[in-house]
């Protein structure tokens, strides 16, 4: 009966969404069943994952090793490996997960631009070159040019910081927001992240300064050209009404992709059932994950254990 932990039946969901995205929930691992709902079909083999980080490739703070060790010692089966329009990461991530005996997934996070938050996530992608690889380079080019942007919006908002400091903070190839996030913190401009992010970095008017970003269509395009599997990230964040999100996931479906991330700590019990509807009536799988980044860059998530259905996601 040792696999019977994670076959999906019983207990309680909400509980076990709550516990999920608890601290120490895979240490006990009777706390991974779920009961059959839209998410696990019943008698489906659930593995515990988080599908959804960040290492110091993008604007995660701890490195793809550190960031697999940490995700071990966490109870975890897999882990994907999500940074943002890079895969610089990913070999590094899938030799340390062999290393320590965990399934490492290779993945990515690339922004679309017909909305702000407009996610799309890419599981099993190949870092061999591709419509992606090319997408990624473009991206670098994106954000190497915005840093320059970013820095004077902030001088003309009179907030002082230097670029070198950001950079030097960044390391990795990927210069992110949370980055130059980081250093106001640090200088004492805002209290938190979040308030960089509410106060400057997200603000209607910093809208004019961003990046040119592909289309939702060039994103699954490009992580279908790399063998990936692609899905919705956090569709709340993009803060559209039911009607018109749905038109966009029988849009994006209609692209090829394949999945939501309908479980994610920010969303709302409503959220999470109306994304799981949507998820069924399109017939896409359901993902979910914290967005880790490590508690410098979001203080308050830390990874989840949860408990899903990923055969479709490992070719078994
Ligand atoms: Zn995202
Ligand atoms: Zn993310």
């Amino acid at each position: 009966m040792a696999d019977a932990g994670f076959i999906a039946r019983s207990a309680d969901w909400k509980m076990f969404l709550k516990d999920a995205f608890a601290p120490n929930l895979a240490k006990d691992r009777k706390l991974c069943y779920g009961r059959s709902t839209n998410n696990v079909e019943k008698g489906k083999y659930i593995m515990i994952v988080d599908l959804h980080t960040h290492s110091t490739a993008s604007d995660g703070q701890y490195t793809p090793s550190e960031l697999v060790r940490l995700a071990k010692d966490r109870g975890l089966e897999v882990l994907a490996l999500t940074d943002h329009d890079t895969v610089g990461g990913l070999e590094e991530a899938a030799q340390a997960g062999d290393a320590l005996g965990l399934r490492v997934l290779r993945g990515i996070e690339l922004s679309a631009r017909e909305y702000r938050s407009l996610h799309v996530l890419g599981y099993g992608v190949s870092t061999a070159p591709s419509a992606l690889t090319r997408l990624c380079a473009e991206m670098k080019d994106g954000r190497d040019q915005r840093k320059y942007r970013i820095i004077d919006f902030l001088h003309e908002k009179g907030v002082d910081i230097s670029l070198a400091e950001v950079e030097e903070l960044a390391g990795g190839d990927v210069i992110g927001r949370p980055h130059f996030a980081q250093i106001m913190v640090r200088r004492g401009w805002v209290e938190s992240s979040r308030e960089a992010f509410d106060r400057y970095l997200d603000t209607d008017e910093y809208q004019s300064i961003e990046r040119k970003k592909p289309d939702a269509r060039a994103c699954i395009e490009a992580i279908c050209s790399a063998g990936g599997h692609a899905a919705l990230a956090h569709p709340y964040q993009m803060r559209l009404e039911d009607g018109p999100l749905e038109e966009l996931v029988k849009a994006l479906a209609g692209w090829g992709l394949e999945a939501i991330e309908c479980l994610y700590p920010r969303h709302t019990a409503e959220q999470q059932a109306f994304y799981l509807r949507l998820a069924k009536k399109y017939g896409l799988h359901v993902t979910g994950g914290s967005d880790f980044h490590g508690e410098r860059v979001k203080p308050d998530v830390v990874l989840a254990a949860l408990g899903l259905d990923v055969d479709w996601l490992l070719g078994e």
